[in-house]
């Protein structure tokens, strides 16, 4: 794609920053502007270096800026859209990462100036840490991100964005912001609501277990632990934002779970039978996409190219790989025990 002269980043934690070395890393842009709310998160950034300038106001940093990205939590995106609005640039594209879309068309949309492109977006990458030394460039590497253009976006402007966050190594879709907030409701929201839920529950059982909880938390509860540090602001905002499709989805879950407990009461293995093999087909499918590897990354010494066509090739597709000190993950954990700013999430 064309280098873009100067993109504004609003929010420099995960994912502002990993946008941030991503340009970077594909030499996209020749000014990367940055600004966080946060003088320490500000501070941080500037020592970490994946921004050229680092502003105190957000409406410094969208001074002239083609691209404008709004990395915040999404509760803040209005009062952040009321302060940029009158200094974006006559044809910037101004765009975001929040985790929901229509209430962010809804927040943002009003103050957008004639002349600027209004383009939403949602990477669907993500880790369990926050802030600045989170960020790595390769976070969006094959992982999917979806523009939810509002009604008269300016199709060469889409295809410019799109264009964009290829060059960030992601694969593109499209589709209407309700759709969205739908899908991602079953497939992200409910499932960190579930995990709030249980980690929650057996925090209180705890107190009765006395340490069993954590001591044998390798036979399922970890999976859900890591869902359960994820940010509170973050989620919180997602929560108030998307209240319709998860509450829609979770009535929906409620009957399954019913039913399963049905199933459970009157000993129906059949009925379950059936069910763990529908759901485990499932898991095989995100694997067999590329979007996980087998071991839910547990085997540092594996790692898992996806069958091309047919799942027999599964199997042969695990490779030795490198040490574990090369996954990003492994990474990150090194940069936020040296600066001890870490924010589990
Ligand atoms: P993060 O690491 O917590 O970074 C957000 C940054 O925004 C923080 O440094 C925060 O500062 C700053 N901020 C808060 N309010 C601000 C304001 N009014 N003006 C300027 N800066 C402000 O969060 P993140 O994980 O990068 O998430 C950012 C966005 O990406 C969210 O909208 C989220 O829905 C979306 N997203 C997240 C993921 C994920 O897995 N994390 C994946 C896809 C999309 P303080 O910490 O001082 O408040």
């Amino acid at each position: 794609m064309q280098r873009i002269k100067k993109i504004a980043i609003i929010g420099l934690g995960l994912i502002g920053s990993s946008i941030a070395h991503a340009v970077r890393r594909a030499n996209l842009a020749a000014d990367i502007a940055g600004h966080d709310a946060s003088a320490d998160v500000r501070a941080r950034a500037g020592v970490l270096g994946f921004c050229d300038h680092i502003h105190a106001e957000a409406a410094a940093a969208v001074q002239d800026a083609d691209l404008v990205i709004l990395c915040t939590p999404v509760g803040a995106y209005k009062t952040i859209a009321q302060q940029v609005a009158p200094h974006l640039k006559p044809g910037a594209i101004l765009s975001d990462v929040g985790s929901v879309k229509s209430a962010v068309i809804r927040d943002v949309g009003p103050f957008v100036p004639k002349g600027v492109h209004f383009i939403p977006a949602h990477p669907i990458a993500g880790t369990e840490f926050s802030g600045p030394e989170a960020g790595f460039a390769s976070l969006f590497d094959g992982r999917w991100t979806i523009l939810t253009p509002v009604r008269g976006s300016d199709p060469a402007a889409v295809e410019r964005l799109k264009s964009f966050w290829a060059a960030l190594g992601s694969q593109l879709d499209v589709m209407n912001a309700g759709h969205h907030d739908l899908v991602l409701a079953i497939t992200s929201h409910l499932p960190h609501l579930i995990a709030y839920n249980i980690v929650g529950t057996a925090h209180d059982l705890e107190k009765v277990t006395e340490g069993e909880v954590i001591k044998y938390s390798a036979s399922g509860f970890r999976d859900f632990t890591r869902l359960a540090a994820s940010d509170p602001t973050m989620w919180r905002d997602v929560f108030l934002n998307n209240r319709d499709a998860v509450l829609e989805v979770l009535g929906r879950f409620n009957e399954d779970l019913s039913q399963l407990q049905r199933a459970v009461r009157n000993g129906d293995g059949q009925s379950l039978f059936d069910w763990f093999t529908r759901t485990r087909a499932i898991r095989r499918a995100i694997v067999d996409t590329g979007q996980d590897v087998p071991s839910f990354g547990r085997l540092p010494f594996q790692v898992y190219v996806p069958a091309k066509k047919k799942r027999k090739g599964a199997k042969k597709n695990m490779k030795k790989a490198g040490p574990a000190k090369k996954k990003p993950a492994a990474r990150i954990r090194k940069a936020a025990r040296k600066t001890g700013k870490r924010r589990v999430r």
